[in-house]
């Protein structure tokens, strides 16, 4: 018990220490609301510059990737194409080597058609006619024995014709690879040129993609300084709602300090009335000394709900003294219910607590005392432990004299009892 005392005494030199450290800090780094509102309307708009640079970037990024898609479209196109093109030139190279092999054939006939002719060259030699014989023996080649054919009179017409016939057949032939290998010649000169197209749209799809590499890099950026600003607006906020905090609480404690001046000008308070009945021992006092009989209990059920508080009455309890169960501030009276005697119904006053008295502990933790005969605080008076607050009565819904006393912590109801040890 002695240590609850002590705990006590380091608590409030501890929250005088906090005081004093507060006012010290207070003094050194004022808090500038106007400064704070400030800082805050400059963030939010670099933030929305910001964003707009992230939407920028962002738009940059998807045209960039529509562009690099297109591009890769190209290339698979040129790929395509030079592969046909591949294809078309093999085709092509077959073609001419069979055009080769007619050509050959037809070279093949000459020189056959012109070993006869050497032969019956031969014959003629046996005739006589040397000088002719002579100048056809020594044709180097076809076109040279040609040209020197017109030389030779000798010459049969039908050996002419014949030679004639497959040396145009052969120019016919030589005429149409002539023309396959333009068509291959035109085909490969389309082929790089599309091997430089795709050279090209490869050299641009690199690049856009360095571009979107820096466009993600500036996107990065940008995310953090968004990042790095709604951290210094937080920071703001956090340090205004400290200030509002503090403000509210200030604010109450001048309203408590006005409702106690205006306390102690509608009440003189007498020596009877400030009465310490029981002296704490540091923990919880007894609400109705003298007085332990329960007639209902926390958990006692009530149709809908628990009843949620003690009910203390016993044959001797009417006009006792009622007293604070522990240090605090009355927050709350009522004094206005003339109904003070036994009924099964509620006269309506005060809620059905009739005249009550209610009590903030400070730490989250009220009581409240129903049914009173008489109230002897009013609000915003500071009360301790085992302080007279008025008398036991039957006031409002109440059907003989008895006290209600509840607890309840942040706002919930609680069983009074776990505050002593019973
Ligand atoms: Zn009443
Ligand atoms: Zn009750």
């Amino acid at each position: 018990m002695a240590g609850k005392n002590k705990k006590k005494i380091v608590l409030t030199s501890l929250s005088a220490f906090l005081a004093a450290a507060m006012l010290t800090m207070s003094t050194v780094f004022a808090f500038d609301k106007e400064e704070n509102s400030r800082q805050h309307e400059q963030l939010e708009q670099e933030n929305s510059e910001y964003q707009e640079e992230l939407k920028q970037t962002n738009k940059s990024i998807k045209e960039k990737e529509d562009y690099s898609k297109e591009l890769q479209d190209q290339i698979t196109e040129l790929t395509k194409k030079i592969q046909t093109s591949n294809d078309n030139i093999k085709k092509l190279t077959d073609e001419i080597s069979e055009k080769q092999t007619l050509i050959d054939s037809k070279l093949e006939a000459i020189e056959d058609r012109l070993a006869l002719l050497r032969s019956r060259l031969r014959a003629i030699y046996t005739a006589g006619d040397i000088s002719s014989l002579e100048i056809i023996l020594q044709a180097k080649d076809f076109s040279d024995f040609i040209d020197k054919m017109e030389l030779v009179q000798s010459i049969s017409a039908y050996d002419d014709n014949l030679i004639q016939g497959l040396q145009e057949e052969m120019e016919e032939i030589s005429a149409e690879q002539q023309k396959l290998k333009d068509s291959k010649e035109q085909i490969e000169k389309e082929k790089k040129q599309l091997e430089a197209d795709k050279t090209n749209v490869n050299e641009l799809s690199k690049e856009n993609q360095k571009i979107i590499l820096e466009l993600k890099k500036t996107k990065e950026d940008t995310e953090d300084a968004i990042k790095e600003n709604e951290e210094r607006q937080a920071e703001l906020e956090k340090a205004l709602a400290e200030y509002n905090k503090e403000m509210a609480e200030k604010l109450r404690l001048e309203r408590i300090k006005k409702m106690q001046e205006q306390a102690a000008q509608n009440r003189a308070l007498t020596e009877e009335d400030n009465q310490i009945v029981v002296e704490s021992d540091g923990s919880y006092v007894w609400p109705c000394p003298g007085h332990t009989y329960l007639t209902s209990l926390f958990e006692e059920w009530r149709g809908a709900s628990n009843h949620g508080a003690l009910d203390i009455a016993d044959g001797n309890i009417y006009g006792e003294k009622v007293v604070a169960c522990w240090n605090g501030t009355v927050f709350s009276t009522n004094e206005s219910c003339t109904h003070d005697y036994g009924k099964y119904y509620s006269c309506g006053c005060g809620g059905g607590y009739g005249n009550y008295v209610m009590i903030d502990h400070g730490d989250g933790k009220i009581s409240i005392y129903g049914h009173l005969s008489g109230v002897t605080v009013v609000p915003g008076q500071e009360v301790v432990a085992g302080q007279l607050i008025g008398y036991v009565g039957s006031t409002g819904y109440s059907t003989g004299p008895h006290l209600h006393f509840e607890m309840r912590h942040n706002g919930v109801r609680y069983d009074p009892l776990t505050e002593y040890d019973r």
